[in-house]
């Protein structure tokens, strides 16, 4: 496996492949990499022909309170994880190889982040598209990866492509989660014991959730507020950020009796980490 640190260099061996004729798949992480990033590459592995893994903490995303400087960090467990996984390039720059002070754009969403993280963290989807355009450009993707984990990010990505006709599939992986449930996320190892005891409960609540929805007993709007209610009431160490429902991937308020995809999601925060997590629900029309 081939490690490059060099914007220049990366670009110049993706060219190189595409021109050999070959795909490359592309999946983009900040690093401290657990078993939901290997997800990804195992479905590059079985999809692209040379698959590209980058670990760049990108300071545009993170809002002045944020934390971008303790965000966790292990290099050599990275490279140890993308090699075993049978990555061809991890693609590792530094911040200078990706923004200068030179820099004329910076890309702004407009759509699709009036809601959900977007609400909560002003600026940090501007700070997504800014630097997925430069590292599309650097990796010249066929196909990227992403974890649904995420799912606005998903929904924001998929416009950036369709909106900017990049030639890149998206392909949307699921999400995966510890054995009680917790969606796995490098920031996990910021619980407390007692926090991590009782981080499950947002699955839990979210299982139950659509239970409800797709019972169909209560309106949609009143579920919501069963949903959210009920976990606030049990949760003794977290605060919900956000507890939502959503159509997806527009991420619009919801009437009636939906056709397409809903998402719940959820936020909550803990002393030293916010969890995020969602289900995607299916009504059918129902
Ligand atoms: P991050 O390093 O947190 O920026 O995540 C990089 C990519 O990994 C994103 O596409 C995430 O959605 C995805 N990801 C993170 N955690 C998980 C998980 N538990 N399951 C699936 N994908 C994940």
């Amino acid at each position: 496996m081939r490690v490059i640190t060099s914007s220049k260099e990366m670009q110049q061996f993706a060219l190189q492949t595409r021109a050999e004729g070959k795909t490359i798949g592309f999946v983009p992480t900040m690093g401290f990499l657990h078993e939901g990033h290997a997800g990804l590459m195992k479905e590059a592995k079985k999809t692209t022909d040379v698959n590209i893994v980058s670990v760049f903490v990108n300071p545009t995303q993170f809002g002045p309170n944020e934390d971008f400087e303790t965000y966790p960090r292990d290099f050599d467990r990275d490279l140890a994880l993308v090699t075993n996984e049978g990555m061809d390039v991890l693609f590792f720059p530094e911040v200078s190889e990706i923004y200068s002070e030179n820099d004329l754009i910076e890309l702004h969403v407009t759509n699709r982040t009036d809601v959900l993280c977007g609400t909560s963290r002003p600026g940090h989807f501007d700070g997504v598209v800014t630097v997925l355009t430069k590292l599309f450009h650097l990796v010249q993707p066929s196909v990227v990866y992403f974890g649904m984990k995420d799912a606005q990010q998903v929904a924001v990505v998929e416009g950036l492509i369709k909106t900017l006709h990049f030639p890149i599939e998206v392909k949307r992986v699921a999400t995966i989660r510890e054995e009680d449930g917790l969606a796995k996320s490098s920031r996990n190892v910021r619980l407390s014991e007692a926090e991590r005891k009782e981080a499950p409960l947002i699955y839990e609540m979210l299982s139950w959730g659509r239970g409800l929805i797709e019972s169909g007993e209560v309106p949609l709007d009143v579920a919501e507020q069963d949903i959210k209610q009920r976990l606030a009431d049990h949760l003794k160490l977290g605060q919900i950020d956000y507890l939502q429902l959503l159509s997806y991937p527009e991420l619009l308020p919801v009437k009636g009796k939906p056709e397409g995809d809903l998402i719940l999601a959820v936020a909550v925060f803990y002393k030293n980490a916010r969890l995020i997590d969602n289900i995607i629900i299916d009504l059918g029309g129902r």
